[in-house]
């Protein structure tokens, strides 16, 4: 996929976002072709270095920029040279899928062995256990806690798991 393609893809600028934040955008929106010094991109984009910085480190670690370390022989200051690497984008989003697809499968079974109460004056909800120990009655109001149906949450977390487990072709099955 080109940059341009997958810079107008709004799951890819989403991830982005939530990778860097609003301050670190600019920089990872605008991947330049070759190597870039940070104080160039500062510059080009008119930020502060350090947000600069911040950002690429993060999308160092999250494997989408690279860098190589040269000392200029007449001041001996080090410059970083930054190389974007969109092209792993899409592993890193099958990645974050398989984990979101984990925590939901994780929470679906949580939903579905265990009994819920709720206290409907406070819209707080309780373990089976936890009621238990408060007597059936509400820790905050006092008021009684009645018996939770949590059908209609576990068949829209279900959905959400079948949906996520048809994109990433994982056999439902299994
Ligand atoms: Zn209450």
């Amino acid at each position: 996929m080109a940059f341009e393609d997958l810079l107008n893809d709004p799951v890819i600028q989403k991830y982005l976002h939530e990778l860097v934040g609003p301050t670190g955008m600019p920089v990872a929106a605008a991947p330049p072709d070759g190597e870039v010094t940070d104080e160039e991109l500062a510059e080009e984009l008119g930020l502060e270095l350090n947000d600069v910085r911040r950002a690429l480190f993060i999308l160092y670690e999250n494997d989408l920029a690279t860098y190589r370390r040269v000392r200029d022989e007449d001041s001996g200051w080090l410059t970083y040279l930054w190389t974007f690497h969109y092209d792993n984008i899409p592993e890193n989003l099958e990645e974050e899928m398989y984990r979101l697809l984990d925590a939901l499968e994780e929470r679906e079974e949580y939903e579905r062995t265990h009994e819920f109460y709720l206290c409907e004056v406070c819209s707080i909800r309780f373990e089976f256990g936890e009621a238990m120990d408060f007597g059936f009655e509400c820790p905050e109001c006092g008021s009684p806690v009645e018996a939770m149906d949590n059908d209609r949450l576990r068949e829209a977390m279900g959905q959400r798991v079948e949906k996520l487990r048809n994109e990433l072709n994982v056999d439902v099955t299994g």
